[in-house]
């Protein structure tokens, strides 16, 4: 059990990733978050599903 100093979350996993304070409300704000070597490749996940589901969220 640990709980986040800067949240107050409480989680499993000691430094368990997450997000401090509110959620980001799009999928863009979502993959800003991420580190710089990940986001194009989120950014082509969520085109690839965009794509192939265009009415998901
Ligand atoms: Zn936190």
């Amino acid at each position: 059990m640990w709980v986040c100093p800067k949240c107050g979350r409480s989680f499993k996993n000691v430094d368990q990733s997450h997000y401090c304070g509110k959620p980001p409300a799009t999928i863009e704000e979502y993959i800003a978050a991420q580190p710089e070597e990940a986001q194009d490749y989120l950014r082509q996940i969520n085109a690839a599903i965009k794509a192939s589901i265009p009415e998901a969220r």
